[in-house]
Order: C-alpha cells, then structure tokens, then sequence
C-alpha cells in the first residue's frame, strides 16, 4: 500500500492510535521545516447517524508539490435526514478551492481564504438545494497551512483552541437563535418569526426556533425548506500560532451542550490527540447520555514530532461530572465567551468577520474587463461582460457607475437578495 492510500483510507475508516501517529510523522517529514506536525483524532458516537466528518491531511495547493501541503479538518451535522451533510462533505472543499485564483503565493492563498470560505459555502449551498432534497447541516471547516489556522463555521457545532499556555478559546461563534441577539434581529429583520415552539393551550417550549420551518439555528447549508434568512455565509476567524503550538477541539453539539470549552479542553489535556477525542466523547456521555449524534475531532499543531504535555494536569473526573450537573447545560454555552487570543501572545489574530451581508465578504474588487468575460464572484461561473440579455441586475451597481460591490451572476444574485430579504425566496416561495 502507497503511502497516499494510507492517508486517503484513513479518512473515511480511521485506524487505531499508532497508525495515526505513524502517517503524521510520515507526512510532515516531507515538508520544510518551518512547518508544525499536525497529529489528530477522531471518535464518534451516533444516536441518529447525522453526524459526518472529514479528515484530509495531505491538501496540496499546488498539486504534485509537497512544500505546498495543507491540512483540513471538518464537521457536518446534519438535521432531518443526512443528504445536505453528505453532499456539503463531498463539495465544499471543492468549491472552496475554485474560488481562489491560481498561481497564488502562499501568503496570498492565505489572504484569499476568507473570501473563498464565503463563495464556497454559498456555491454549496445553491448546488444542494438545486437537487430538491430535503435536510440541512451545521458545517465547521478548518483549514491549517503552516502555523495559520482558518476556521468557518455555520450553526453550532464548535472549534475551540487550546493553547500551550493553558488558555482555552473558541474560534467559532454559535449560530443558535436562543443564545445569539444579533442573528435573532437579523432573522426577523429579513422576515423570519423567532419563537418558541407552542403545544397545549399556548405553552412555550424547547429553545427559540424560526418560523417557518421550526430551525433552532440561524445559519447552515441546505434547508430548502426554511426562510432564505437561515444563510449559509461562515463566520471566520483566522489565526497564526505561535511556534509553541496548539490542540484543537472540534465537535458537534452533543459535546458543547454538555462540556463547556474549558472542561473540554482540560479533560485531554496531556494525551495523544487519538486519545483526547475518545475521552471527550467519553466525558461528554458520561455527564449528559447519549441524546445526540457525538463527534469529535483532535488535532495537535506541535513545534517537533515530540508530543507536548501541557503544564496543568488533567482535573479528576468527578469535578467535571459535579460541574455539569451544577451549571447545567444553558450556563455551559453562556459562560463561554471567547477568550481574548492577542492577550495570550501565543496567538496572532490575522482576521475575523462574520456579516451575513453578502456585499460585506466578497469584496469590492473591480473585475477585469479586458477579456469581455468575468467570474460570478460566488460560484465562478464565466459571464459575459455585456449580457445579451440585456440585465444588469446582476450587478450590485450597473457598472457604467462607481463600481460598488463584487459581480455576481442571475442565480447567485437572487439567492443574495433573497437571503437579504428582498424578495421572496427560492423556487418554492409560496412555502416560505
Ligand atoms: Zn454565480
């Protein structure tokens, strides 16, 4: 077996601890040696089989070259059946990818990222619910080049940072309508009723959902069969280690409505990334049941192939097990605010932006006009510069003016107005 087939069979059916660590070793001593080992992790428990995950270590964004290797990590969880997980799983990269130009420095790939994420999660989300398919999913996609961390996320399933100094941050923000006001006016402002689910007699119960379609997040890809103001645009952070290193914790919601941040991170701390993962699944059942889909992803960004024990030693069991059962699950999301990186020194925050505003993430670029043909900002498609159509809709401003935002094509240019509110909705607007 190639090495190659090693990796790509790890991804899908992950082997036990020493060959993780094995393939690891293998992989980074390929690349230069400014860049970090990554070793990782994963462990799973399913209640309703809607969790996915992907493990792709060995990226390349230029293909054939080594120096060029990137690593991604992410999770899809998905609700009301698995298609949207799936489908997110097997295109997002993909897409992700085709937004950024070629030939790129590595500085520059870095640079492009965010905006990419935003036109990938997008494109993807269009793709999907062209198929007609029911279901929706949560999506945390993390991508790590050298020491920089890119993380973007919808919905709630959470990446967290635990650095060598002890201190424990969230890279992601919860897209919960119960816990986040800004998505809550959001929501409403573009025509969405948030409330709570009502049953015998007006009683109020579960969290704050969106009406119509009853979802308790604010953004995920998919969900046909929900208000256009349920959008896919990521928030995300970007972030450089310093040479020291890092863990993160990425996981569905089956761990964070039962361990806050810190108790994750503190519950691993000093194992093997392969190790870690199945301990904080362990503790997060332990604490809570198996009442959700649970998974979780390890990933170690270490200095050298040796693992790092980090200094505070992992806190006894018992007092996880009494802390959940005293804060209970609502403080376990409301006590964790993300702790200021740059205070640490360790990190580097290199950027951070979560707008749904679609205007407010691609960027203003003016496209060049020479070739007669540009590029839908969102899903890259070739369009004619001078539309025989004769519709300048598809620009945020007819480009005889001022130019004022990015170019996008009819599709993509309607799902921008619609997830703004501005017109009804998808194919299906009567539903909505
Ligand atoms: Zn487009």
């Amino acid at each position: 077996m190639s090495r190659a087939e090693l990796v790509v069979g790890r991804a899908d059916n992950p082997p036990l601890l020493p060959l993780g660590t094995l393939i690891g070793r293998e992989l980074r001593g390929r690349i230069k040696d400014d860049n970090p080992f990554l070793k990782y992790g994963q462990a799973a428990l399913a209640k309703k089989g809607e969790d996915y995950f992907l493990i792709k270590p060995d990226c390349q964004r230029i293909p054939g070259d080594p120096s060029t290797t990137f690593s991604v990590f992410a999770i899809f969880d998905g609700h009301n059946g698995v298609s949207a997980a799936i489908f997110t799983k097997e295109n997002l990269l993909a897409n992700v990818l085709s937004a950024i130009p070629p030939g790129v420095s590595r500085d520059e790939w870095l640079a492009a990222l965010p905006r990419a994420l935003v036109a990938g999660f997008v494109k993807t989300d269009i793709e999907f619910q062209q198929k007609g398919e029911t279901s929706g999913t949560t999506v945390t996609f993390v991508v790590i080049d050298g020491w920089t961390i890119t993380v973007a996320s919808v919905g709630d399933s959470r990446c967290i940072l635990d650095t060598q100094g002890g201190v424990v941050s969230l890279l992601t923000v919860d897209h919960r309508l119960e816990e986040n006001e800004e998505e809550r006016e959001r929501v409403t402002a573009s025509g969405g009723e948030v409330g709570r689910l009502n049953v015998f007699g007006g009683n109020e119960v579960g969290p704050l959902r969106c009406w119509p379609g009853g979802l308790c997040l604010s953004r995920s890809i998919g969900d046909p069969d929900v208000g256009e103001f349920i959008v896919p645009i990521p928030h995300v952070k970007q972030v450089k280690l310093s040479n020291a290193g890092g863990r993160l914790i990425i996981a569905s919601d089956g761990i964070w409505d039962a361990l806050s941040s810190d108790m994750a991170a503190k519950s691993c701390r000093g194992l093997p990334a392969e190790l870690a993962a199945k301990l904080v699944v362990k503790d997060a059942l332990r604490s809570r049941g198996l009442k959700d889909d649970t998974t979780c992803l390890v990933v170690d960004i270490n200095p050298s192939d040796i693992p790092i024990i980090p200094s505070p030693p992992p806190p006894k069991k018992k007092q996880n097990f009494l802390n959940s059962i005293l804060f209970g699950k609502k403080s376990l999301r409301s006590t964790n605010k993300a702790s200021k990186l740059s205070a640490v020194g360790a990190v580097e925050e290199l950027f951070e932006e979560g707008s749904a505003i679609l205007a407010e993430r691609l960027g203003k670029d003016i496209p060049d006009q020479k070739s007669g043909v540009i590029k839908c900002a969102v899903c890259q498609a070739d369009q004619p510069l001078d539309d025989p159509s004769g519709n300048p809709g598809t620009f945020f401003s007819p480009p005889s003016k001022h130019w004022e935002g990015p170019f996008l094509c009819t599709t993509c240019r309607k799902k921008k107005d619609a997830m703004e509110g501005k017109r009804p909705s998808k194919s299906t607007a009567g539903t909505k």
